[in-house]
């Protein structure tokens, strides 16, 4: 089967469609609304209502760059991160280094993320550290962590192990994760390490281009929220056959002509239940 350049960025809506500072209002609003958290719209095109705050540090995980004022979530989301982060520190003894959440009302961000807009997605950097003050230094003062793929992005780097694979395989595996987006060289190690019978987390993680150095998950709508738009569902397998190696082509690496719907257009029109949540006390 091939698979075009198109289908394989249409089949999802992802992150990487850098914004370059442009002010939105959704980052002027310091502060959740009160109230039950419910999800409202897409990840891209969304908001949340009664976001909680991930405490800055907790069992397993430091979350970092809090200046960015990027650390709210439905209460699923900062329930997954307490878990898999406790997990983590079984499995390794290390501290997670959580990114991105949502804004305090989610919405548009100013740089970084299309999507991130409606409390149920997180970025997990595959750096891990052995102390809080440890991740401070890392993310805070310096350059992003080592990316875990080559130069040439055809194969994972020195900095991928076994800790960033049982990370990984934890976060797709959790109950809550809807999918999970990785460079294409880190989907192919973790293809050619995982057991034939053991497979089906493979599934969500899904080969997207940057994400070398961190990884993005998403979660699933969660119940209380019947306004939350799901995504479309995921090709089933575990997608480790042809659009996996698609992504390894000159047509995906070097893509000579515009691709059509990417990057995806701007919504023009926000869900009026966000406009309600922008503009509350
Ligand atoms: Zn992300």
């Amino acid at each position: 089967m091939r698979v075009t350049l198109a289908q394989s960025l249409l089949a999802v809506v992802c992150c990487a469609v850098p914004l370059v500072g442009s002010a939105t209002p959704w980052g002027e609003v310091k502060t959740p609304t009160v109230g039950a958290a419910r999800v409202i719209g897409s990840v891209a095109n969304g908001c949340i209502s009664g976001a909680q705050v991930l405490p800055e540090i907790g069992a397993g995980y430091v979350s970092i760059r809090r200046y960015r004022n990027r650390f709210y979530g439905h209460p699923t989301l900062l329930r997954f991160i307490a878990e898999v982060g406790q997990a983590q520190q079984r499995l390794t003894g290390a501290l997670l280094l959580v990114g991105d959440l949502s804004q305090p009302r989610g919405g548009l961000m100013s740089s970084s993320h299309r999507s991130h807009q409606n409390g149920l997605d997180v970025d997990v950097w595959l750096t891990q550290a052995d102390s809080a003050a440890t991740a401070r230094q890392l993310m805070d003062h310096a350059d992003d962590p080592p990316s875990m793929v080559r130069s040439d992005g055809m194969r994972v780097s020195t900095y991928w192990g076994a800790n960033q694979r049982a990370l990984v395989e934890l976060l797709a595996r959790h109950r809550s994760v809807e999918r999970i987006f990785a460079n294409p060289a880190i989907k192919l190690a973790l293809c050619q390490s995982a057991t034939a019978e053991d497979r089906g987390w493979l599934h969500k993680v899904r080969p997207w281009k940057g994400h070398d150095a961190h990884v993005h998950v998403r979660l699933a709508c969660p119940p209380d929220s019947p306004q939350c738009d799901a995504q479309n569902p995921l090709p089933p397998g575990d997608g480790c056959g042809a659009e996996l190696e698609w992504w390894f082509s000159e047509e995906a690496r070097r893509p000579k002509r515009a691709i059509p719907g990417y990057p995806p257009a701007k919504p023009t029109k926000q869900p009026a239940a966000c406009r309600a949540v922008l503009g509350a006390q």
